[in-house]
């Protein structure tokens, strides 16, 4: 592992992410929404999507700089197309919509069409919940057919994440933010690059049979070369058994069929996450002042339960996130080699000359 500072990575990022099209603003946001989630232990959608995005940038997967076109605008609802720009770029822009609209109406719906890769959904929950909203977010991988349904050893599903945020007054939110399968793509990407291994049972063979090798869905790999998640000949299963995998199907639904991007299939050339969200302003849903209080006093009993055996602590949604942030932030982002390794290889090839990738070496 290497131990990279936060500002040395922001520097490699944003400086390869600008020699690719985007303007320095842009450039410096994709970057620290990728750290953001390395920050927060999401490591599946932190830095190690550079390489990725540049290769889709360069392919025309993802177009630089773009804004998002207004297809509805009523009082409560907006659809907007995010026209596969940087995900980074058009999901704030609709969430941004989202809280403009409920601030004014109480409630709002927006359906984000089209976009390029939008990472850490909890970012978006986290940015509601900053303006006081509860929002709940339904979104699809569109393109990216890596899931098996509960029963089922064949691939019909993205990883399909959800998300739920909970402003509280004066205290960090409450952040609910999962991939609908065991575990999402990234993980299985890092386990790959020597980084956390899967847990048991996270991916099926087709023969049926349970696994944890990465290969699974890669197919055979190197180890500083790109992954192919539509090369393997198993699938990642689908959590929750019956329940998760309904969640999963909900979730291509509303996050696809509804916003117009379509839920995963066969014949869609182009990645995309199409993202539904609700947001609702609690002071408008409850004048007599309830909610923060009763969120207060119900995370103090969720979380006074005594422990399983073998756990030390109940831990609310979104507890975990934030202590690691707090970790990171001081200590730094750990990185595999590989990993490290690919970031500074793409950096190298599209001219990037940030001097942290001498400074940490780079083989
Ligand atoms: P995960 O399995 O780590 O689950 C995270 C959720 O579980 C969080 O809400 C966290 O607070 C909670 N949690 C974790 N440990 C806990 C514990 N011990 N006790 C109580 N709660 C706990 O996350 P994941 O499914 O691997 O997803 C990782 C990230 O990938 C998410 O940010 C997700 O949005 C993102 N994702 C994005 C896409 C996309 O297409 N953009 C697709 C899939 C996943």
């Amino acid at each position: 592992m290497i131990l990279v500072p936060v500002a040395a990575l922001e520097q490699v990022c944003a400086d390869t992410f600008a020699r690719v099209g985007s303007t320095r603003e842009e450039a410096l946001r994709v970057a620290r929404s990728l750290i953001g989630a390395n920050l927060t232990g999401h490591d599946s959608h932190g830095v190690i999507r550079v390489p990725r995005y540049v290769d889709w940038v360069k392919s025309g997967d993802i177009v630089p700089n773009q804004t998002v076109a207004l297809v509805v605008d009523t009082p409560s609802l907006a659809v907007v197309d995010g026209r596969y720009g940087y995900g980074q770029t058009v999901a704030p822009e609709a969430v941004r919509i989202g809280i403009e609209k409920a601030q004014a109406a109480g409630l709002s719906a927006v359906a984000l069409r089209d976009a390029g890769h939008i990472g850490r959904i909890g970012e978006w929950a986290e940015m509601a919940a900053a303006q006081g909203l509860v929002s709940i977010h339904f979104v699809t991988a569109s393109g990216s057919i890596l899931v098996a349904p509960f029963g089922a050893r064949e691939r019909r599903l993205s990883t399909a994440p959800f998300s739920v945020g909970v402003p509280r007054d004066g205290k960090e939110p409450v952040i609910l933010d999962f991939a609908t399968s065991i575990v999402a793509e990234g993980k299985v990407m890092v386990a790959s690059q020597g980084g956390k291994k899967l847990p048991d049972g996270a991916l099926i063979g087709p023969d049926g049979e349970f696994s944890t090798d990465p290969a699974m869905l890669y197919g055979p790999y190197e180890p500083e070369g790109p992954r192919d998640g539509s090369a393997g000949p198993g699938a990642i299963r689908a959590f929750g058994e019956h329940k998760g995998s309904g969640l999963a199907f909900m979730c291509e639904i509303l996050g696809g069929s509804l916003t117009g991007t379509r839920a995963t299939h066969v014949g869609r050339k182009k990645f995309a996450n199409g993202m539904f969200s609700i947001y609702v302003d609690p002071r408008r849903v409850d004048p007599a002042h309830v909610f923060d209080a009763d969120v207060s006093a119900y995370i103090d009993f969720f979380k006074s339960a005594k422990p399983a055996k073998g756990a030390t602590e109940v831990l609310a949604p979104g507890e975990p996130e934030r202590r690691m942030r707090a970790e990171r932030t001081q200590n730094g982002v750990p990185l595999t080699e590989a990993t490290w390794n690919s970031i500074c290889a793409k950096a190298r090839e599209v001219g990037a000359t940030a001097p942290a990738i001498d400074a940490l070496g780079h083989r």
